[in-house]
């Protein structure tokens, strides 16, 4: 018997929200641009991910961004004396002076203008923030954080980046597309501190690069033991002085490393999530792989290795923060809807199932640094 779509899409929402992964049925119904209901946010149980046939607007696939391709220290023991250098929960957002909305707009004019997959609507919609770090060239770099909700205890903390390379454009718009989500469907779940753009002068100037505008390949400037005899060696001997992946000249020597150095140190993620392309693979760095995702989405597990001064290397094996790489298919080319709805159901689903043991693995008892409460009840 063939049922009509309707009471089918109803039988799969019902499924998934015995799984605890979606809104109730009549919260997903209502189209994705609709904000949610008050109250909706902090229903008892509710999920950080519509789920993936339901959660993207049934638009036609989004045009491909082929138009404009261009072409330290060790870490401190966990204790109460590194207490003091964590930020406080953001309990209450302060407005945004009207040089920081000016900052805001120019920098989100700019990335609409780059990418075809996101507008000046859609950029200023998720009420990103200058962090306070800019790129060499000066650009501010913007994040979001999506805090503890009231009521809830976070099961812990997930960093997500996007552009980390300049010319990886669909990793952009995949975390632009993945915090419209998140904006819509925050249950506290988990505590998120994101950025879509950690390199904005590689991505938004004319012909987009993978490095930043001091040609330095960010994801081989992060300050990993020994780095200035491995980077090295490797940058001339391996990939023959490959200037797409200069290490630069000193550990964490670019603005935009040391925002996610800092962001590192203060956040404490438990996990880290960075979004790459174009392998169309699922990496995971960390001291035990055992838990590592097999697939996410349209990305099947593939384990690309580390390399000096990469964040797999500083975040999941020197400061033993996992690190799951999302290494989509395309630089230039968008996974469809569907595609990036699937993505994000199972990375939230991943992190829903390890986030408490990865960091009871780390950190030992289940108290939260941040607020010296329990976690992950
Ligand atoms: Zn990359």
């Amino acid at each position: 018997m063939k049922l009509p779509s309707r009471l089918q899409a109803l039988l799969v929402g019902s499924v998934l929200l015995l799984q605890g992964c979606i809104l109730p049925a009549p919260m997903i119904s209502s189209p994705p641009s609709t904000e949610p209901q008050q109250g909706q946010e902090a229903s008892p149980q509710p999920p950080e991910a519509a789920p993936a046939s339901l959660s993207t607007p049934p638009t036609p696939e989004p045009k491909p961004e082929t138009e404009r391709p261009g072409s330290t220290a060790e870490p401190a023991a966990d204790g109460a004396t590194r207490l003091a250098k964590i930020r406080p929960l953001p309990a209450a957002i302060p407005p945004l002076s009207a040089e920081q909305n000016q900052e805001v707009q120019r920098t989100c004019e700019r990335i609409a203008e780059k990418l075809a997959s996101v507008s000046l609507d859609d950029c200023l919609a998720l009420d990103l923030r200058p962090s306070g770090y800019y790129s060499r060239q000066k650009t501010p770099i913007l994040i979001r954080e999506f805090p503890p909700l009231p009521g809830r205890t976070p099961l812990g903390r997930v960093l997500l980046i996007g552009g980390v390379h300049g010319d990886e454009l669909t990793s952009i718009s995949s975390v632009f597309k993945w915090l419209h989500t998140l904006k819509r469907y925050h249950s506290g779940m988990f505590h998120w501190s994101t950025t879509p753009l950690l390199n904005p002068d590689g991505a938004l100037r004319r012909k987009a690069t993978r490095t930043n505008a001091n040609g330095v390949d960010l994801n081989r400037n992060l300050p990993t033991p020994n780095w200035h005899r491995l980077s090295s060696n490797y940058w001339v001997k391996t990939t023959g002085r490959d200037p797409r992946r200069f290490p630069g000249d000193d550990p964490g020597s670019e603005p935009e490393t040391q925002w996610l150095i800092n962001e590192i140190e203060q956040f404490r993620p438990d996990v880290i999530v960075s979004v790459h392309a174009p392998h169309g693979i699922v990496d995971y760095d960390a001291q035990d792989r055992r838990v590592a995702p097999h697939r996410i989405g349209i990305l099947y597990r593939d384990f690309l290795g580390t390399y000096p001064g990469s964040l797999g290397n500083y975040g999941g094996i020197h400061k033993r923060i996992p690190v799951v790489t999302l290494e989509l298919p395309h630089a230039y080319v968008m996974p469809t809807p569907g595609q990036i709805s699937r993505m994000w159901v199972d990375l939230v689903s991943w992190l829903r199932r390890n986030v408490a043991n990865v960091r009871r693995a780390r950190l030992g008892p289940e108290v939260d640094p941040l607020t010296g409460q329990g976690m992950g009840k």
